[in-house]
């Protein structure tokens, strides 16, 4: 079998891309996969090298051959110049903000983020003298009015935690280029198959693996890439904080990664079928899915990415406490919690008007929050046709 070089690799399409990249047979004996290689301790042959450290692996908290190969692969598919691997999509987060902020610093952050990266803001940065000021997810170009001469980073999530608000990237990220201040993305929705972070401007690229690249709900990874300009940065600050995942969760995240795009079209497909069937439901409001027509945010979601996930929300009409937990309660096939991106379908009940404060967030309505797995659509469906019938009961009653 010929090899494949690396300028081939990079020719290939992106299904044939996630099958062949970080892989290597020829290292491994002929086996198709890395083992997860464990060690804290690495041997040096002599003196010399030992003093140079003039060899790829030093020590089990600078990277192995298993790390390497996550790592290689993912920068290929987000057209990164590299990327870090961290304990969970979270600490990736806040690796990301501690590589580009210092004391002194003002930061810029979505008000539709990740809530725990606001704890963080909130909490730790500010005791580190950054200050954070949110702001409308829909703001756009006129970012630029907020920023002030010691703003240092700007962090966008598109489409947000939740509320799914979408986000015109490039056009943050002009503003944002012209005074060398940092564009930090959470691109955890899209994944690189969806939205390219880097060709739109991202100078670091966040991504909870704990969802779609795991795929199995089994693990917590997070990753970190990184442009040119800003991996030098991002893999010192990282390697300072000398973190690494365990070995075994960057095997299963490289397993994950062969069928990564497989999975996730599916989701996207399912995904569409639900909120389109959940549309014609007289007890729902509205669908707040980014690839539906009627969004707002719609057209920059059809100019920028190129798919959407399995990951939406809805807004019900407006009943009782007591009424959506009836229907929540007795669901056989959707599952409650946190976490999403897996096999199975998970729905959650969320009120993201409670933490925002640049923005409101005034839905009218209870929300739920959908991640819809592998499941028969039809089964889905009847699980949640059950759902409305204890809703409608329960709202009948006195
Ligand atoms: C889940 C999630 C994270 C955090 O990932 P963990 O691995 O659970 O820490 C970050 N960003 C987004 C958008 C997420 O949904």
């Amino acid at each position: 079998m010929t090899k494949l070089t690396p300028e081939a690799k990079k020719k290939l399409r992106s299904r044939s891309r996630l099958v062949h990249l970080g892989r290597d047979s020829e290292a491994n004996h002929g086996f198709i996969n890395y083992p997860a290689y464990r060690g804290s301790t690495v041997l040096f042959p002599d003196v010399e090298t030992m003093k140079k450290r003039n060899q790829r692996y030093t020590y089990g908290t600078h990277g192995t051959p298993t790390t390497d190969a996550l790592c290689e692969a993912w920068s290929e598919i987000s057209g990164a110049a590299g990327t870090v691997l961290v304990p969970s999509g979270l600490f990736a987060i806040i690796a990301a903000l501690t590589t580009a902020l210092s004391a002194g610093d003002h930061l810029l952050m979505t008000d539709a983020a990740y809530q725990p990266a606001r704890i963080y803001c909130d909490t730790i940065l500010k005791r580190m003298g950054v200050e954070t000021t949110y702001y409308d997810p829909a703001i756009g170009a006129g970012v630029g009015a907020l920023m002030r001469p010691n703003t240092r980073a700007i962090f966008v999530e598109a489409p947000g935690s939740q509320s799914l608000d979408m986000q015109d990237i490039p056009a943050i990220a002009a503003v944002a280029r012209e005074k060398g201040v940092c564009v930090i993305m959470d691109n955890t929705w899209a994944t690189p198959l969806f939205f390219s972070p880097h060709a739109h401007g991202v100078d670091l690229a966040v991504e909870a693996g704990t969802k779609y690249l795991s795929g199995h709900s089994d693990l917590l990874l997070g990753l970190v890439s990184a442009n040119a300009a800003w991996f030098p940065r991002l893999h010192k600050m990282v390697d300072s904080l000398a973190v690494q995942p365990g070995p075994e969760d960057v095997y299963l995240a490289l397993r994950g990664l062969r069928t990564m795009e497989l999975r996730l079209r599916e989701a996207e497909r399912q995904a569409l079928a639900l909120a389109h069937w959940l549309k014609g439901r007289a007890e729902v409001k509205r669908i707040v899915h980014p690839a539906l027509p009627d969004y707002p945010g719609h057209e920059i979601w059809k100019r920028d990415f190129t798919g959407s996930s399995g990951l939406f929300s809805i807004v019900l009409n407006p009943v009782s406490d007591r009424a959506v937990a009836a229907m929540l309660d007795g669901l056989e096939l959707f599952g409650m919690g946190y976490s999403w991106g897996g096999f199975e379908s998970l729905v959650i009940p969320f009120d993201c008007t409670k933490y925002r404060t640049a923005t409101q967030w005034a839905p009218g309505g209870p929300t739920l929050r959908f991640s819809v797995g592998l499941e028969d659509i039809e089964d889905l469906k009847e699980d949640l046709d059950r759902g409305f019938a204890r809703l409608r009961k329960a709202s009948d009653e006195p």
